[in-house]
């Protein structure tokens, strides 16, 4: 096996005035790269905690975090931007678009960071794989949830991820929308063998994935593999 991640004995506490909150409680898991694996739980189980902190969106307490042989619990912030920059794709429930910049410009900003050459065709090449080649040039207010969710897609995969993490990625989206969303996801893991790591309440979407991993009161409390063809 070859792990593109490895979690060992991670903590994540938050502290209060009068007590210390325990999100994540000694968490051990590895995922091997290009498989595809889901996180599910009840909600405040920690199951976005745990996608942020694998992604180095944040720092644990303790324990260790291995992302593509880095550890990123011991790197600063801006070095963890930087491994992101270099192997992550992530997908909030949210969108997070850029509010500013056009769907071309926020697919652009990934692209544009890594100091590639020639990024708008290759921002609207991206943008024609999620089927928005014509809502280019809209601003995230103008385009509708789906649409925005498939930009986010679409930023993404400009990333050219090793490893794509999702938190609800079809949390706010019709069934059609959600099943072409879904399929992007998937059609990448396929095609560029990308390793996805997917948070998400819908057990059919879990379903999918070759391994289901179910966190409870911060607890990893089962891992099952789903006899999914690697
Ligand atoms: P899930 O994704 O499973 O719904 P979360 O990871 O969002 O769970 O949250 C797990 C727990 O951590 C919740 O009880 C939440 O209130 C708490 N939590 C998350 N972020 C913070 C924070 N910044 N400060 C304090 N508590 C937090």
């Amino acid at each position: 096996m070859n792990p593109i991640l490895h979690i060992q004995d991670l903590t994540k506490t938050y502290q209060s005035t009068d007590h210390t909150l325990t999100v994540l409680d000694n968490i051990n898991f590895s995922v091997e790269e290009g498989s595809t694996i889901s996180i599910i739980g009840p909600s405040g189980s920690g199951k976005t905690t745990l996608l942020g902190l694998c992604a180095g969106l944040d720092r644990s307490s303790s324990g260790i975090v291995e992302l593509n042989g880095i550890r990123l619990d011991t790197l600063s912030e801006d070095a963890r931007a930087q491994v992101r920059n270099q192997y992550v794709g992530f997908i909030f429930q949210n969108f997070q678009l850029l509010p500013t910049l056009t769907a071309l410009e926020n697919v652009m900003v990934p692209l544009e960071l890594r100091g590639e050459k020639n990024i708008k065709p290759q921002a609207l090449e991206l943008l024609d794989k999620v089927g928005l080649a014509e809502r280019a040039h809209h601003y995230p207010t103008q385009l509708s949830g789906g649409e925005q969710q498939r930009v986010s897609l679409a930023r993404a995969f400009s990333n050219k991820p090793k490893i794509l993490f999702t938190d609800e990625p079809t949390g706010n989206l019709d069934a059609e929308t959600s099943e072409k969303v879904v399929k992007l996801i998937f059609d990448l893991n396929r095609e560029a063998g990308t390793t996805l790591v997917l948070v998400t309440h819908d057990a059919e979407l879990a379903a999918k994935t070759q391994r289901i991993l179910r966190v409870k009161g911060g607890k990893l409390v089962s891992d099952e593999r789903t006899g999914v063809a690697v």
